[in-house]
């Protein structure tokens, strides 16, 4: 059986570690980190994502603040809000959250977002920075993925890593934070032809697609290291037996469960260690982009 590799737990040691930095901050430089997120339009998903991102700053002792704009607010007011955060001292990163009502042009937005302050690492210029290996900030699921197998003590450099998805915040990022640690990488997408004699190739599978059950057992390479980034809400009419059998208490309670794209239940028992969903690379995001904001606090303060 493969070994667990737990988000829940690594993200909560980078908290609490974050939390003792904030406060180390605070009493030496009198700098307390903080966030501002402008959410735009009603989108449940994006309200339960900014309602964890706020949770998470409270957690380690961050100011944070949202901006909740109408979903048919103009191009113009949001890029305003963007201006307010931006021209504040006591606000160290900001985001936009996606996706974006459709009359607003995403990339307009990203784009305004200052390269200092972009703590999702999604602007052209820290994507730059990426490639160029210098500092910047990283997109945080994909550093989430790098910073579990880091705190698992599992060797990248010299491995066959496999990247399945290849979107600009999540399958590009990771497949070049996995070759900046010196790993052979492979990335596949919606046009690669058999997909599986790649991802059977791969000492460490990273799989950031959006489809449940898309690796099953056969696609692994016996003792590989499986991260599972997907997240799909499966309903109790979409699911099998087996799936109504072990999330039995989910699907009684909230009527349907989460998955990842990894067949869990077959790949657990061929892979030497396998992130579950959820509890694995979903935590370790939040953690990250806390990292983020930490990091340009501290740039802020004068301390590299
Ligand atoms: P996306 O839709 O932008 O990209 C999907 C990628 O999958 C594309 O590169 C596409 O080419 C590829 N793809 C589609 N079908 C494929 C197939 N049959 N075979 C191989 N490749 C295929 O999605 P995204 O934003 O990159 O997110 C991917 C998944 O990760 C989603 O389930 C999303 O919910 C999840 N996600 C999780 C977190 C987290 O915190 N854990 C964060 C971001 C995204």
């Amino acid at each position: 059986m493969a070994k667990l590799i737990s988000g829940v737990k690594i993200s909560a040691e980078i908290k609490n570690e974050i939390k003792e930095e904030v406060k180390e901050l605070i009493r030496v430089k009198g700098v307390r980190p903080g966030l501002g997120v402008i959410l735009v339009g009603e989108d449940p998903a994006s309200k339960v994502y900014v309602a964890n991102k706020q949770k998470g700053c409270e957690e380690v002792g961050f100011l944070s603040e949202t901006a909740r704009m109408p979903a048919d607010s103009t191009e113009e007011q949001v890029l305003n809000q963007i201006r307010l955060y931006q021209e504040r001292d006591d606000i160290h990163g900001l985001l936009v959250q996606l996706p974006l009502p459709q009359h607003i042009n995403k990339n307009k937005i990203l784009y305004a977002i200052s390269p200092d302050k972009d703590v999702d690492g999604f602007h052209p210029v820290n994507i730059g920075r990426l490639v160029a290996q210098q500092e910047g900030f990283i997109p945080a699921t994909p550093a989430g993925v790098i910073e579990m197998l880091k705190r698992e003590k599992i060797e990248i450099k010299g491995k066959n890593a496999t990247m399945v998805g290849h979107s600009e915040i999540v399958g590009k990022p990771c497949a070049l934070l996995l070759l900046n640690e010196w790993a052979t990488v492979t990335i596949c997408h919606i046009e690669t032809k058999d997909l599986k004699s790649h991802t059977r190739d791969a000492d460490i599978l990273v799989v950031a697609v959006g489809k449940p059950k898309l690796i099953s057992a056969d696609m692994v390479k016996d003792e590989a290291v499986v991260i599972d980034i997907g997240i799909n809400r499966i309903t109790k009419d979409m699911a099998d037996e087996k799936l109504l059998e072990w999330r039995k208490e989910d699907f009684e309670k909230k009527g349907s469960t989460l998955v990842g794209d990894v067949d869990f239940q077959e790949v657990e028992s061929r892979a030497s260690a396998i992130t579950p969903v959820p509890g694995g690379v979903g935590p370790m995001t939040i953690a990250m982009l806390l990292k983020n904001t930490l990091q340009s606090a501290k740039r802020y303060a004068g301390i590299r």
